[in-house]
Protein backbone atom coordinates (compact mmCIF):
# COMPACT_ATOMS: atom_id res chain seq x y z
CA UNK A 1 0.00 0.00 0.00
CA UNK A 2 3.00 2.09 0.63
CA UNK A 3 3.20 3.29 -2.93
CA UNK A 4 -0.39 4.43 -3.16
CA UNK A 5 -0.61 7.88 -2.94
CA UNK A 6 -3.77 11.00 -2.46
CA UNK A 7 -4.08 11.80 -5.95
CA UNK A 8 -3.30 15.30 -5.60
CA UNK A 9 0.61 14.14 -5.22
CA UNK A 10 0.50 12.33 -8.32
CA UNK A 11 2.64 15.36 -10.15
CA UNK A 12 4.25 16.10 -6.84
CA UNK A 13 7.45 14.39 -7.38
CA UNK A 14 8.22 15.79 -11.31
CA UNK A 15 7.51 19.07 -10.39
CA UNK A 16 3.66 19.21 -11.33
CA UNK A 17 1.19 21.40 -9.41
CA UNK A 18 0.58 19.64 -5.92
CA UNK A 19 -2.66 21.52 -4.80
CA UNK A 20 -3.57 23.32 -8.64
CA UNK A 21 -1.92 26.11 -9.42
CA UNK A 22 -0.26 28.73 -6.94
CA UNK A 23 -1.91 31.24 -5.44
CA UNK A 24 0.62 33.73 -6.77
CA UNK A 25 -0.62 32.81 -10.52
CA UNK A 26 -4.10 32.08 -9.65
CA UNK A 27 -4.68 35.83 -9.06
CA UNK A 28 -4.38 36.09 -12.31
CA UNK A 29 -6.97 34.27 -13.64
CA UNK A 30 -10.41 35.28 -13.60
CA UNK A 31 -12.73 34.38 -9.97
CA UNK A 32 -15.83 32.57 -11.79
CA UNK A 33 -13.16 29.88 -12.90
CA UNK A 34 -10.27 29.83 -10.33
CA UNK A 35 -12.22 26.69 -8.42
CA UNK A 36 -11.14 24.97 -12.24
CA UNK A 37 -7.47 25.72 -11.46
CA UNK A 38 -7.60 24.93 -8.34
CA UNK A 39 -8.30 21.11 -9.31
CA UNK A 40 -4.65 19.33 -9.56
CA UNK A 41 -6.07 17.30 -12.25
CA UNK A 42 -7.30 20.12 -14.55
CA UNK A 43 -3.98 21.98 -13.44
CA UNK A 44 -1.81 19.22 -14.96
CA UNK A 45 -3.48 18.64 -17.97
CA UNK A 46 -3.26 22.65 -18.44
CA UNK A 47 0.19 22.30 -18.24
CA UNK A 48 0.57 19.55 -20.37
CA UNK A 49 -1.54 21.75 -22.97
CA UNK A 50 0.57 25.01 -22.29
CA UNK A 51 3.81 22.89 -23.04
CA UNK A 52 2.51 21.51 -26.58
CA UNK A 53 1.08 24.88 -27.59
CA UNK A 54 4.31 26.16 -26.61
CA UNK A 55 6.21 23.85 -28.38
CA UNK A 56 3.31 24.06 -31.74
CA UNK A 57 3.81 27.86 -31.31
CA UNK A 58 7.43 27.62 -31.54
CA UNK A 59 7.17 25.05 -34.38
CA UNK A 60 4.95 27.36 -36.48
CA UNK A 61 7.58 30.42 -35.15
CA UNK A 62 10.53 28.66 -36.82
CA UNK A 63 8.43 27.77 -40.10
CA UNK A 64 7.64 31.15 -40.48
CA UNK A 65 10.85 32.25 -39.04
CA UNK A 66 12.28 30.14 -42.15
CA UNK A 67 9.67 31.10 -44.73
CA UNK A 68 11.06 34.77 -43.67
CA UNK A 69 14.44 33.84 -44.04
CA UNK A 70 13.18 32.55 -47.65
CA UNK A 71 11.80 35.43 -48.62
CA UNK A 72 14.77 37.90 -47.58
CA UNK A 73 17.64 35.53 -48.48
CA UNK A 74 16.97 33.24 -51.20
CA UNK A 75 15.57 34.29 -54.87
CA UNK A 76 13.70 31.58 -57.18
CA UNK A 77 12.24 31.33 -60.23
CA UNK A 78 9.85 28.61 -61.68
CA UNK A 79 10.19 27.73 -65.51
CA UNK A 80 6.87 25.79 -66.65
CA UNK A 81 6.87 23.46 -68.92
CA UNK A 82 4.70 25.50 -71.45
CA UNK A 83 7.07 28.20 -71.69
CA UNK A 84 9.22 28.11 -74.67
CA UNK A 85 12.47 28.71 -71.78
CA UNK A 86 11.31 25.26 -70.27
CA UNK A 87 13.30 23.59 -73.02
CA UNK A 88 16.43 26.27 -72.78
CA UNK A 89 16.60 25.53 -68.98
CA UNK A 90 16.52 21.92 -69.63
CA UNK A 91 18.96 21.61 -72.17
CA UNK A 92 21.62 23.67 -69.94
CA UNK A 93 21.24 21.68 -67.16
CA UNK A 94 21.85 18.96 -69.57
CA UNK A 95 25.48 20.37 -69.87
CA UNK A 96 25.96 21.08 -66.20
CA UNK A 97 27.12 17.01 -65.73
CA UNK A 98 27.51 16.94 -62.02
CA UNK A 99 28.92 13.32 -62.03
CA UNK A 100 27.53 12.88 -58.32
CA UNK A 101 23.88 13.26 -59.62
CA UNK A 102 23.20 10.12 -59.36
CA UNK A 103 19.43 10.54 -60.16
CA UNK A 104 19.10 11.83 -63.67
CA UNK A 105 16.59 11.32 -66.83
CA UNK A 106 17.74 10.25 -70.54
CA UNK A 107 16.63 12.74 -73.20
CA UNK A 108 17.67 11.40 -76.75
CA UNK A 109 18.23 13.46 -79.55
CA UNK A 110 18.81 13.14 -82.96
CA UNK A 111 21.16 15.09 -85.26
CA UNK A 112 21.43 14.41 -89.18
CA UNK A 113 24.88 15.15 -90.47
CA UNK A 114 25.48 16.77 -94.27
CA UNK A 115 25.47 13.62 -95.76
CA UNK A 116 22.27 12.49 -94.60
CA UNK A 117 23.25 10.10 -91.87
CA UNK A 118 21.08 10.74 -88.86
CA UNK A 119 22.79 9.79 -85.48
CA UNK A 120 21.49 9.74 -82.02
CA UNK A 121 23.09 11.67 -78.85
CA UNK A 122 21.90 10.81 -75.22
CA UNK A 123 21.79 13.49 -72.71
CA UNK A 124 21.47 13.50 -68.80
CA UNK A 125 19.47 15.89 -67.51
CA UNK A 126 17.85 15.94 -63.90
CA UNK A 127 14.91 13.55 -62.96
CA UNK A 128 11.79 14.88 -61.21
CA UNK A 129 13.46 15.89 -57.33
CA UNK A 130 15.83 18.44 -56.16
CA UNK A 131 19.20 18.80 -57.45
CA UNK A 132 22.14 21.34 -57.20
CA UNK A 133 24.19 22.83 -59.68
CA UNK A 134 26.75 25.64 -59.83
CA UNK A 135 26.64 28.45 -61.82
CA UNK A 136 28.99 31.69 -61.97
CA UNK A 137 30.03 30.76 -58.13
CA UNK A 138 26.57 30.20 -56.91
CA UNK A 139 24.95 26.89 -56.09
CA UNK A 140 21.71 26.49 -57.40
CA UNK A 141 18.79 24.28 -56.17
CA UNK A 142 16.98 22.46 -58.54
CA UNK A 143 13.84 21.41 -58.08
CA UNK A 144 12.01 19.29 -61.09
CA UNK A 145 8.14 18.41 -59.85
CA UNK A 146 5.37 16.94 -62.81
CA UNK A 147 1.82 16.81 -62.30
CA UNK A 148 0.29 13.59 -62.53
CA UNK A 149 -2.99 14.36 -63.77
CA UNK A 150 -2.59 17.33 -65.99
CA UNK A 151 -1.03 17.66 -69.56
CA UNK A 152 0.70 20.25 -71.32
CA UNK A 153 -1.18 20.67 -74.33
CA UNK A 154 1.60 21.99 -76.10
CA UNK A 155 3.99 19.14 -75.64
CA UNK A 156 1.57 16.67 -74.91
CA UNK A 157 3.45 15.51 -71.87
CA UNK A 158 2.50 16.02 -68.47
CA UNK A 159 2.78 19.07 -66.87
CA UNK A 160 5.85 19.98 -65.40
CA UNK A 161 8.00 23.02 -63.71
CA UNK A 162 11.73 23.98 -63.04
CA UNK A 163 12.19 25.78 -59.65
CA UNK A 164 15.72 27.48 -59.26
CA UNK A 165 16.33 28.93 -55.92
CA UNK A 166 19.71 30.32 -54.58
CA UNK A 167 21.04 32.27 -52.08
CA UNK A 168 20.89 36.62 -52.77
CA UNK A 169 18.43 39.04 -53.13
CA UNK A 170 18.07 40.08 -56.82
CA UNK A 171 16.63 38.06 -59.99
CA UNK A 172 19.47 39.67 -62.00
CA UNK A 173 21.32 35.22 -61.73
CA UNK A 174 18.36 33.79 -62.84
CA UNK A 175 17.97 36.46 -65.74
CA UNK A 176 21.80 35.87 -66.47
CA UNK A 177 21.28 31.84 -66.71
CA UNK A 178 17.93 31.49 -68.93
CA UNK A 179 19.42 34.16 -71.25
CA UNK A 180 22.94 31.85 -71.59
CA UNK A 181 20.12 28.91 -71.79
CA UNK A 182 18.31 31.02 -74.72
CA UNK A 183 21.90 31.57 -76.55
CA UNK A 184 22.94 27.84 -76.13
CA UNK A 185 19.70 27.17 -77.77
CA UNK A 186 19.47 29.61 -79.99
CA UNK A 187 23.05 28.55 -81.64
CA UNK A 188 21.96 25.03 -81.93
CA UNK A 189 19.23 26.51 -83.97
CA UNK A 190 20.62 28.66 -86.26
CA UNK A 191 20.93 27.49 -89.76
CA UNK A 192 18.13 24.88 -89.15
CA UNK A 193 14.54 25.37 -89.59
CA UNK A 194 12.38 24.87 -86.75
CA UNK A 195 8.82 23.13 -87.82
CA UNK A 196 5.63 23.08 -85.99
CA UNK A 197 2.58 20.58 -86.11
CA UNK A 198 -0.95 20.77 -84.78
CA UNK A 199 -1.73 19.25 -81.24
CA UNK A 200 -5.48 20.26 -80.54
CA UNK A 201 -5.62 23.95 -80.66
CA UNK A 202 -1.99 24.27 -80.33
CA UNK A 203 0.81 24.38 -82.31
CA UNK A 204 3.78 22.09 -81.17
CA UNK A 205 7.62 21.39 -82.11
CA UNK A 206 7.65 18.71 -84.82
CA UNK A 207 11.56 17.10 -83.95
CA UNK A 208 14.34 18.87 -83.60
CA UNK A 209 15.58 21.87 -85.98
CA UNK A 210 15.88 20.71 -89.43
CA UNK A 211 19.39 21.99 -91.24
CA UNK A 212 18.08 24.97 -94.07
CA UNK A 213 17.53 23.09 -97.33
CA UNK A 214 19.12 25.49 -99.77
CA UNK A 215 16.32 27.07 -102.12
CA UNK A 216 18.73 26.37 -105.20
CA UNK A 217 18.60 22.58 -104.90
CA UNK A 218 14.74 22.51 -105.37
CA UNK A 219 14.77 23.35 -109.19
CA UNK A 220 11.68 24.73 -110.55
CA UNK A 221 11.38 25.84 -113.97
CA UNK A 222 13.06 29.25 -115.30
CA UNK A 223 12.01 32.30 -112.97
CA UNK A 224 9.26 30.52 -110.76
CA UNK A 225 11.10 30.49 -107.72
CA UNK A 226 12.44 34.37 -108.36
CA UNK A 227 8.66 35.27 -108.38
CA UNK A 228 7.45 33.60 -105.54
CA UNK A 229 10.51 34.57 -103.42
CA UNK A 230 10.10 38.30 -104.34
CA UNK A 231 6.20 38.43 -103.41
CA UNK A 232 6.91 37.07 -99.98
CA UNK A 233 9.83 39.18 -99.51
CA UNK A 234 7.51 41.78 -100.63
CA UNK A 235 4.86 41.00 -98.27
CA UNK A 236 7.16 40.75 -95.39
CA UNK A 237 8.10 44.26 -95.48
CA UNK A 238 4.97 45.93 -96.06
CA UNK A 239 3.19 46.25 -93.26
CA UNK A 240 2.58 49.86 -93.55
CA UNK A 241 1.37 49.32 -96.78
CA UNK A 242 -1.43 47.37 -95.96
CA UNK A 243 -2.12 49.10 -92.00
CA UNK A 244 -2.50 52.50 -94.06
CA UNK A 245 -5.25 50.89 -96.14
CA UNK A 246 -6.92 48.56 -93.11
CA UNK A 247 -6.50 45.83 -95.02
CA UNK A 248 -5.83 42.07 -93.29
CA UNK A 249 -2.02 42.01 -93.46
CA UNK A 250 -1.81 38.08 -94.71
CA UNK A 251 -1.22 36.84 -97.86
CA UNK A 252 -2.44 33.24 -99.64
CA UNK A 253 0.04 31.40 -102.06
CA UNK A 254 -1.79 28.23 -103.80
CA UNK A 255 1.25 25.84 -105.48
CA UNK A 256 -0.51 23.05 -108.04
CA UNK A 257 0.72 20.65 -110.04
CA UNK A 258 1.50 16.42 -109.53
CA UNK A 259 3.28 14.70 -107.25
CA UNK A 260 7.12 14.85 -106.79
CA UNK A 261 7.00 18.21 -108.47
CA UNK A 262 8.51 19.76 -105.30
CA UNK A 263 5.61 21.91 -104.19
CA UNK A 264 6.12 21.12 -100.24
CA UNK A 265 10.06 21.12 -100.67
CA UNK A 266 9.74 24.47 -102.13
CA UNK A 267 7.77 25.93 -99.25
CA UNK A 268 10.41 24.28 -96.46
CA UNK A 269 13.40 25.98 -98.58
CA UNK A 270 11.62 28.97 -99.13
CA UNK A 271 11.32 29.17 -94.99
CA UNK A 272 14.46 28.35 -94.18
CA UNK A 273 15.44 31.23 -97.21
CA UNK A 274 13.89 34.03 -95.24
CA UNK A 275 14.74 32.81 -91.36
CA UNK A 276 10.78 31.78 -90.99
CA UNK A 277 9.54 28.95 -89.33
CA UNK A 278 6.99 26.35 -90.84
CA UNK A 279 3.99 24.88 -89.17
CA UNK A 280 2.40 22.31 -91.39
CA UNK A 281 -0.99 21.04 -90.97
CA UNK A 282 -2.54 18.33 -92.86
CA UNK A 283 -6.34 18.62 -93.21
CA UNK A 284 -7.09 15.01 -93.97
CA UNK A 285 -5.74 14.15 -90.47
CA UNK A 286 -8.93 13.32 -88.27
CA UNK A 287 -8.59 16.08 -85.72
CA UNK A 288 -9.27 19.38 -87.25
CA UNK A 289 -12.56 21.15 -86.71
CA UNK A 290 -13.70 24.54 -87.32
CA UNK A 291 -12.97 26.14 -84.26
CA UNK A 292 -9.48 24.08 -84.32
CA UNK A 293 -8.30 25.41 -87.33
CA UNK A 294 -9.43 28.94 -86.41
CA UNK A 295 -7.28 29.04 -83.70
CA UNK A 296 -4.49 27.28 -85.35
CA UNK A 297 -4.56 30.20 -88.34
CA UNK A 298 -4.80 33.28 -86.09
CA UNK A 299 -2.03 31.82 -83.27
CA UNK A 300 1.12 30.34 -85.67
CA UNK A 301 3.99 31.14 -84.11
CA UNK A 302 5.98 34.16 -84.80
CA UNK A 303 7.84 34.78 -88.58
CA UNK A 304 6.31 31.40 -89.72
CA UNK A 305 5.19 30.26 -93.25
CA UNK A 306 1.51 28.00 -92.74
CA UNK A 307 1.31 25.33 -95.04
CA UNK A 308 -1.87 23.67 -95.75
CA UNK A 309 -1.17 20.33 -97.79
CA UNK A 310 -2.90 18.50 -100.16
CA UNK A 311 -5.96 20.64 -99.64
CA UNK A 312 -7.84 18.80 -101.82
CA UNK A 313 -7.50 15.64 -100.23
CA UNK A 314 -8.95 17.45 -96.93
CA UNK A 315 -12.25 17.81 -99.38
CA UNK A 316 -14.64 14.85 -99.48
CA UNK A 317 -17.62 15.58 -102.23
CA UNK A 318 -20.98 14.11 -101.49
CA UNK A 319 -20.94 14.05 -97.92
CA UNK A 320 -22.98 17.17 -97.64
CA UNK A 321 -23.59 18.73 -94.50
CA UNK A 322 -26.12 22.06 -95.06
CA UNK A 323 -26.59 22.22 -91.14
CA UNK A 324 -23.11 23.33 -90.67
CA UNK A 325 -23.55 26.00 -93.77
CA UNK A 326 -25.89 27.87 -92.01
CA UNK A 327 -23.34 28.70 -89.34
CA UNK A 328 -21.35 30.46 -91.44
CA UNK A 329 -21.02 34.19 -92.29
CA UNK A 330 -20.66 33.67 -95.84
CA UNK A 331 -23.71 32.39 -97.27
CA UNK A 332 -23.43 33.27 -100.52
CA UNK A 333 -20.41 31.80 -100.78
CA UNK A 334 -21.20 28.27 -99.04
CA UNK A 335 -24.06 27.59 -101.93
CA UNK A 336 -21.20 28.11 -104.37
CA UNK A 337 -19.28 25.68 -101.96
CA UNK A 338 -21.96 23.17 -101.57
CA UNK A 339 -20.58 20.50 -103.48
CA UNK A 340 -17.49 20.47 -100.81
CA UNK A 341 -19.96 20.99 -97.60
CA UNK A 342 -19.30 17.94 -95.41
CA UNK A 343 -16.93 16.93 -92.79
CA UNK A 344 -13.27 16.21 -93.59
CA UNK A 345 -13.08 13.44 -90.95
CA UNK A 346 -14.39 12.40 -88.04
CA UNK A 347 -15.26 14.48 -85.47
CA UNK A 348 -12.25 16.31 -83.83
CA UNK A 349 -10.55 14.49 -80.56
CA UNK A 350 -8.68 17.58 -79.12
CA UNK A 351 -10.93 20.20 -79.49
CA UNK A 352 -14.85 20.19 -78.95
CA UNK A 353 -15.72 17.02 -81.08
CA UNK A 354 -17.01 19.43 -83.84
CA UNK A 355 -15.28 18.38 -87.57
CA UNK A 356 -13.80 20.64 -89.92
CA UNK A 357 -16.09 21.91 -93.08
CA UNK A 358 -15.94 23.57 -96.33
CA UNK A 359 -17.67 26.92 -94.36
CA UNK A 360 -15.24 26.58 -91.73
CA UNK A 361 -12.26 26.29 -93.93
CA UNK A 362 -13.19 29.75 -95.36
CA UNK A 363 -14.27 31.59 -92.10
CA UNK A 364 -10.98 30.30 -91.17
CA UNK A 365 -9.12 31.26 -93.60
CA UNK A 366 -10.80 34.73 -94.03
CA UNK A 367 -10.10 35.16 -89.95
CA UNK A 368 -8.19 37.94 -88.00
CA UNK A 369 -4.64 38.16 -89.18
CA UNK A 370 -1.56 38.02 -87.18
CA UNK A 371 -0.61 41.76 -86.15
CA UNK A 372 2.76 40.41 -87.53
CA UNK A 373 1.76 38.81 -90.87
CA UNK A 374 -0.16 35.39 -91.90
CA UNK A 375 1.96 33.95 -94.70
CA UNK A 376 -0.35 30.63 -96.09
CA UNK A 377 0.25 28.46 -98.38
CA UNK A 378 -1.39 25.52 -99.92
CA UNK A 379 -0.44 22.67 -101.98
CA UNK A 380 -2.95 20.63 -104.47
CA UNK A 381 -2.47 17.84 -106.89
CA UNK A 382 -5.78 18.88 -108.31
CA UNK A 383 -6.58 21.82 -108.76
CA UNK A 384 -9.67 21.04 -110.96
CA UNK A 385 -11.13 19.94 -107.86
CA UNK A 386 -10.62 23.24 -105.78
CA UNK A 387 -14.17 25.34 -105.18
CA UNK A 388 -12.88 28.68 -106.78
CA UNK A 389 -14.36 30.45 -103.59
CA UNK A 390 -11.11 28.74 -101.42
CA UNK A 391 -8.87 30.24 -104.38
CA UNK A 392 -10.40 33.79 -105.11
CA UNK A 393 -8.30 36.85 -104.68
CA UNK A 394 -7.79 37.22 -100.43
CA UNK A 395 -7.85 33.73 -99.72
CA UNK A 396 -4.76 32.73 -102.45
CA UNK A 397 -3.09 36.23 -104.13
CA UNK A 398 -0.78 34.13 -105.89
CA UNK A 399 -1.33 30.97 -107.79
CA UNK A 400 1.63 28.99 -109.75
CA UNK A 401 1.71 25.94 -111.15
CA UNK A 402 4.47 23.59 -110.54
CA UNK A 403 4.47 21.04 -113.23
CA UNK A 404 6.66 18.09 -114.55
CA UNK A 405 10.06 18.72 -115.38
CA UNK A 406 10.70 21.52 -118.34
CA UNK A 407 13.56 20.52 -120.42
CA UNK A 408 15.12 23.27 -118.42
CA UNK A 409 14.53 21.42 -115.34
CA UNK A 410 15.97 18.32 -117.20
CA UNK A 411 19.08 19.97 -117.35
CA UNK A 412 19.46 21.48 -114.06
CA UNK A 413 18.24 18.10 -112.31
CA UNK A 414 21.29 16.28 -114.49
CA UNK A 415 23.47 18.77 -113.37
CA UNK A 416 22.60 18.59 -109.55
CA UNK A 417 24.03 15.05 -109.59
CA UNK A 418 26.64 15.52 -112.45
CA UNK A 419 27.61 19.01 -111.96
CA UNK A 420 30.41 18.98 -114.30
CA UNK A 421 29.00 17.08 -117.06
CA UNK A 422 27.07 20.09 -119.39
CA UNK A 423 27.38 17.95 -122.66
CA UNK A 424 26.13 14.76 -120.80
CA UNK A 425 22.92 16.94 -119.37
CA UNK A 426 21.90 18.22 -122.96
CA UNK A 427 22.01 14.52 -124.15
CA UNK A 428 20.16 13.29 -121.73
CA UNK A 429 17.39 16.52 -122.70
CA UNK A 430 17.29 15.48 -126.26
CA UNK A 431 17.03 11.77 -125.30
CA UNK A 432 14.06 12.09 -123.68
CA UNK A 433 12.43 14.89 -125.85
CA UNK A 434 8.84 13.15 -125.86
CA UNK A 435 8.57 12.10 -122.36
CA UNK A 436 7.14 13.79 -119.37
CA UNK A 437 9.44 13.33 -115.29
CA UNK A 438 8.34 14.67 -112.01
CA UNK A 439 11.78 15.52 -110.51
CA UNK A 440 11.16 12.62 -107.89
CA UNK A 441 11.29 9.99 -110.85
CA UNK A 442 14.41 12.01 -112.07
CA UNK A 443 15.56 11.97 -108.46
CA UNK A 444 15.47 8.47 -107.68
CA UNK A 445 16.73 7.75 -111.30
CA UNK A 446 19.97 9.57 -110.74
CA UNK A 447 20.63 8.16 -107.38
CA UNK A 448 20.97 4.14 -108.65
CA UNK A 449 23.84 5.91 -110.81
CA UNK A 450 25.38 8.45 -108.43
CA UNK A 451 28.80 7.74 -109.19
CA UNK A 452 28.27 7.25 -112.71
CA UNK A 453 26.83 9.71 -115.33
CA UNK A 454 27.72 7.44 -118.35
CA UNK A 455 25.16 5.04 -116.94
CA UNK A 456 22.63 7.61 -116.33
CA UNK A 457 23.04 8.20 -119.91
CA UNK A 458 23.27 4.65 -121.26
CA UNK A 459 20.24 3.19 -119.19
CA UNK A 460 17.49 5.28 -119.82
CA UNK A 461 14.86 2.54 -121.00
CA UNK A 462 14.77 1.81 -116.96
CA UNK A 463 13.65 5.52 -116.46
CA UNK A 464 10.93 5.10 -119.20
CA UNK A 465 9.49 1.87 -118.38
CA UNK A 466 9.29 2.86 -114.80
CA UNK A 467 7.18 5.69 -115.34
P1 LIG B 1 5.40 17.52 -103.93
O1 LIG B 1 5.17 18.32 -102.69
O2 LIG B 1 5.24 18.34 -105.17
O3 LIG B 1 4.62 16.26 -103.99
P2 LIG B 1 7.96 16.99 -102.78
O4 LIG B 1 8.46 18.32 -102.43
O5 LIG B 1 7.36 16.18 -101.68
O6 LIG B 1 6.92 17.08 -103.96
O7 LIG B 1 9.17 16.18 -103.44
C1 LIG B 1 9.40 14.79 -103.28
C2 LIG B 1 10.87 14.49 -103.45
O8 LIG B 1 11.31 14.79 -104.74
C3 LIG B 1 11.76 15.28 -102.51
O9 LIG B 1 12.76 14.41 -102.03
C4 LIG B 1 12.40 16.33 -103.36
O10 LIG B 1 13.72 16.56 -102.96
C5 LIG B 1 12.35 15.76 -104.75
N1 LIG B 1 11.95 16.84 -105.66
C6 LIG B 1 10.71 17.06 -106.09
N2 LIG B 1 10.67 18.15 -106.87
C7 LIG B 1 11.91 18.65 -106.93
C8 LIG B 1 12.49 19.77 -107.55
N3 LIG B 1 11.74 20.60 -108.28
N4 LIG B 1 13.80 19.98 -107.41
C9 LIG B 1 14.55 19.15 -106.69
N5 LIG B 1 14.05 18.05 -106.05
C10 LIG B 1 12.75 17.81 -106.16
Amino acid sequence: MDNIQPINNVMNGNGGFKQGLPKSILKYIPEPIQPLFENPLFSAGFGLLGVGSILAMGRKGFQSALIQSRRYFFVSVEVPSKDKSFHWVMEWLATKKNKNTRHVSVETTFHQHESGDIVSRINFVPSVGTHYVFYRGRVIKVERSREKNVVDMNSGNLWESITLTTLGTGRQVFQNLIEEAKEMALEKEEGKTLIYTSMGTDWRRFGHPRRKRPIASVILDKGKSELIIEDVKKFLSNSDWYNERGIPYRRGYLLYGPPGTGKSSFITALAGELQLSICILNLAGKSVSDTSLNQLLATAPQRSIILLEDIDSAIQTGNHDTSKASSNNISSISSGGLQYQGYYGSPSVGSGGSALTFSGLLNALDGVAASEGRILFMTTNHLEKLDKVLIRPGRVDLQIEIGLCSPYQMEQMFLKFFPTELDLAKQFVQKLEQYKFSPAQLQAYFMTFSNNSIDAINNLNQLINNK
